[in-house]
């Protein structure tokens, strides 16, 4: 696993939540408020005899709760967010056909215009907006086919300030969105470097315990049963005393290199400790791991170290256990690092 891979792993762990529960909230309040607000007007115009007025109304009230109840049922689908948005062309639209009461219809379009770059997010708000905007325009610059009547001093300063707050808006809408992305990209490098060893750049222990198990928990049938493989340099020391600390390092980068290339892209190889990484095999027993880790004890024996003048012969020792549920993942661990201590025990450079 790379770091891009871990940045992927971290952003899919910490999505647009503040955008997506805009969007709910901006939904669900056209849906609810709205519908309710539309279906009381409705009751009114059915009193006041205005049975065209109370039939439209009547009808976006239904739809919008329809479209709701609907978002509920399918939540992870974006189409009623779309709906809705195209709900609000054809209210805006008739609104100002109707003029609703006493052609004071025009003051919704307003809040209606909010709500749908909202819910149908910039982009497409941008198409949205345009088409109502075109809409209301053609219909309030043809007011002898329509049953609405404005005064030409209202239609233009109507469109005027209508233009100059969907302007507004959208600047608004366009900082906001620049400024979360800037701020979520900030915040993911942050948290990809705390995730990483700064020695060898591969994952640490906080991305295998606060992030990497955490996605295993939660999707078992992907990831187990989990073999975990502790690997332990065999006699570290020495080679920090020989050489010196910085040959330490860059011998630790050399293996961690090894182990890397060993891997396929969907298992992981982390840094846990100072001398000793932790290789994760995602759905894959407890057989196949051994033999996975036999390979890659081999290939560190016969990839000596070289820097220079130095050549060095490297050995690791290896202890692997299998998860087969999410429950025994601690257990696996502890128990593979039982069988680390084993394998230095009976003589190292082995896997147990
Ligand atoms: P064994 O075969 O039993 O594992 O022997 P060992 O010498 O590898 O184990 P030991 O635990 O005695 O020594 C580990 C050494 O690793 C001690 C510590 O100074 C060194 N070490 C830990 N972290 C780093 C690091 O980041 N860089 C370097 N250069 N050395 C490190
Ligand atoms: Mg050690
Ligand atoms: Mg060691």
């Amino acid at each position: 696993m790379d770091s891009i891979s871990v940045r992927q792993f971290l952003k899919s762990n910490h999505q647009n939540d503040a955008e997506i529960k805009r969007r709910r909230l901006t939904l669900y309040f056209i849906s609810y408020v709205g519908g309710t607000i539309m279906a009381v007007l409705a009751i009114q115009n059915v009193f006041r005899g205005d049975h065209l007025l109370a039939f439209f109304l009547g009808l976006f009230s239904v739809s919008v709760y329809g479209n709701a109840v609907l978002s509920h049922l399918y939540n992870k689908n974006d189409i009623f967010y779309y709906l809705a948005g195209a709900l609000v062309i054809v209210m805006i639209s008739t609104i100002t056909i109707t003029g609703g009461y006493h052609n004071t219809g025009l003051y919704f379009v307003f809040p209606l215009i909010c709500i749908q770059i909202i819910v149908v997010q910039f982009r497409a708000a941008i198409v949205y907006v345009s088409v109502t905007m075109l809409l209301v325009f053609l219909i309030v610059s043809n007011q002898d086919v329509i049953p609405a009547s404005y005064r030409p001093e209202d239609v233009s300063r109507f469109l005027i300030s209508l233009s100059c707050f969907i302007a507004v808006f959208f600047i608004g809408e366009y900082f906001w969105h620049q400024s979360r992305k800037e701020m979520m990209s900030d915040n993911l490098e942050k948290m990809r470097q705390a995730h990483t060893d700064p020695l060898t750049k591969i994952p640490n222990r906080r991305f295998l315990e606060s992030v990497y198990f955490e996605r295993a928990i939660n999707n078992p049938v992907d990831y187990f049963p989990l073999s975990a493989v502790v690997v332990d340099v065999d006699f570290f020391k020495k080679i920090n005393d020989t050489y010196g600390h910085d040959v330490g390092d860059k011998v630790l980068i050399h293996l961690a290199q090894i182990m890397r290339s060993a891997i396929r892209s969907t298992d992981l190889v982390s840094r846990t400790g100072g001398e000793e990484f932790l290789i994760i095999y995602p759905a894959t027993p407890l057989s196949v791991a051994v033999k996975l880790a036999e390979k890659i004890r081999i290939e560190i024996e016969s990839t000596p170290f070289e820097d220079g003048d130095i050549r060095h012969p490297l050995t690791s020792s290896f202890g692997v256990a299998t998860a087969l549920a999410d429950v025994n993942v601690e257990a696996a661990i502890k128990l593979a690092d039982d069988n680390l201590y084993e394998a230095k025990r009976t003589g190292r450079n082995c896997v147990v």
